[in-house]
């Protein structure tokens, strides 16, 4: 593969810099080096695939630590139910009569919709992570999949862990851009003996967790965060979702044991679970991302409603002065690499070349002053303001087209509305004592 030389546009390295003029040199699937203006004219950079980016803003690409990919199928269902209701009557009944490759069109369209809003990777907890892990290989995209484990029967827990394991052999380090990790869905779904097996396999593994924590008001009933401390699990690095209904003690465990939280602002607020209380926890030095969750709970995987959103409900609750600009940039770039171990969220040499290419030519970035401009990302901007989005070298996404396809978007539209059809007649035609799939995955 030939270098890629990203030229004449303005680019900003990570949350705490200023924007500046910089031409981007990329080797592979990393960054070699940011050159001034003018000074690439001058070298001899061999074999160079130039791109004449004028008028243009180069971000790290979005980092989104907690979604459902698969679930893009059910975006629009069953807006305006309680959290139980939701899942009970509509989510787990439709899940039921999802098929591998449903699973793998859902968890594609999905992708197509992060990148074309500049997310480039994303953390995703799902069944079908064989399906999952495929879409995201032929992509291009960066992943970090689990296997939603819940605890119904010794058998059902069973055959979720294997098919974890399995999905992690065949598709771990895949790349050097997709990874499994384990996914125990909640300390309500799985018993705390549960999480102690599951913290047993990975640290064998060595690999990630994902788990919903703390989401619902009702959850501080049903368990007690010292003692999923006291199962290990948190030894692992781990991705933590929601943390809406934490008290000073949990924020103490989360931070003693260096747990990363998913924020889902617009989850969170839509299902009526309330605010996290992210001040507190950064006070306490707690590494913050965001994540859009699932397609059912948010609609969208659109990251600029998360960033804006995110950020005025915290000035909401903690004050306008207490949630900069700088605050909400990190926790969207290089909070998600801290969390994830890996090179990425900021464009710096030897980080991931995964970037995201903003068009200042519109609305959202009127004023141009360069000062203006982080404001102008995360409460102006929205994704028709993407340009191109590249992930480890490679344009996946670039002037409104999806460059890594392997069919026609069209026939992949096709395939996704006749896949929603059959679910949907398949719903339809049941009744809610039909539901056998006891995964909890969302
Ligand atoms: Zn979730």
């Amino acid at each position: 593969m030939s270098k890629k030389l990203l030229k004449n546009a303005y680019v900003l390295i990570s949350a705490d810099d200023d924007v500046e003029k910089f031409d981007i040199l990329i080797d592979g699937d990393e960054i070699e080096d940011l050159l001034a203006p003018g000074d690439s004219t001058e070298m001899d950079l061999g074999d160079v695939d130039e791109y004449d980016l004028t008028g243009k803003l180069i971000v790290p690409g979005f980092i989104n630590t907690h979604s459902h990919s698969v679930m893009s199928y059910f975006r629009g269902i069953a807006d305006d139910l309680s959290l139980n209701d939701w899942l009970f009557k509509e989510m787990l009944p439709r899940e039921d009569f999802l098929e591998s490759e449903m699973a793998y069109y859902g968890a594609l369209v999905s992708m197509l919709e992060m990148i074309s809003n500049g997310i480039t990777t994303f953390v995703d907890m799902y069944m079908f992570t064989d399906e999952i892990a495929k879409a995201s290989y032929d992509l291009g995209i960066r992943a970090y999949i689990s296997r939603g484990l819940s605890f119904d029967t010794d058998e059902g827990w069973n055959r979720r862990i294997k098919e974890n394991i399995e999905t992690y052999e065949k598709y771990n380090g895949l790349d050097n851009r997709i990874y499994i990790g384990f996914g125990p869905h909640a300390p309500y779904t799985v018993p705390m003996d549960k999480l102690k097996e599951v913290a047993k396999i990975a640290k064998k593994y060595n690999t990630h967790i994902q788990i919903h924590l703390l989401e619902s008001a009702n959850e501080r009933k049903q368990y007690n965060l010292l003692d999923v401390e006291n199962t290990g699990l948190f030894d692992l690095p781990t991705i933590a979702a929601h943390c809406v209904h934490v008290d000073e003690k949990d924020i103490e465990v989360l931070s003693r044991n260096e747990v990363n939280v998913a924020y889902n602002p617009i989850s969170n607020m839509k299902l009526g679970n309330g605010i996290a209380p992210i001040v507190d926890m950064l006070d306490k030095n707690i590494n913050i991302t965001f994540g859009t969750d699932g397609c059912a709970s948010n609609n969208s995987l659109n990251f600029f409603n998360e960033m804006k959103f995110g950020g005025i409900l915290q000035k909401y609750k903690y004050g306008p002065d207490r949630f900069s600009v700088e605050q909400i940039l990190r926790m969207s770039w290089e909070n998600g690499g801290f969390a994830l171990e890996t090179n990425i969220g900021r464009l710096e040499p030897e980080f991931k070349a995964d970037l995201v290419i903003l068009d200042m030519d519109s609305f959202e970035f009127l004023p141009n002053d360069l000062s203006r401009l982080k404001s102008h990302i995360v409460y102006s901007a929205n994704p028709k303001n993407v340009f191109a989005t590249m992930v480890a070298g490679n344009f996946l996404y670039y002037d409104g087209k999806f460059l890594t396809l392997k069919e026609e978007k069209e026939q992949i539209y096709e395939k996704f509305h006749k896949f929603y059809q059959r679910i949907e007649d398949k719903y339809n035609n049941s009744d809610y004592s039909d539901i056998h799939n006891d995964d909890r995955d969302i």
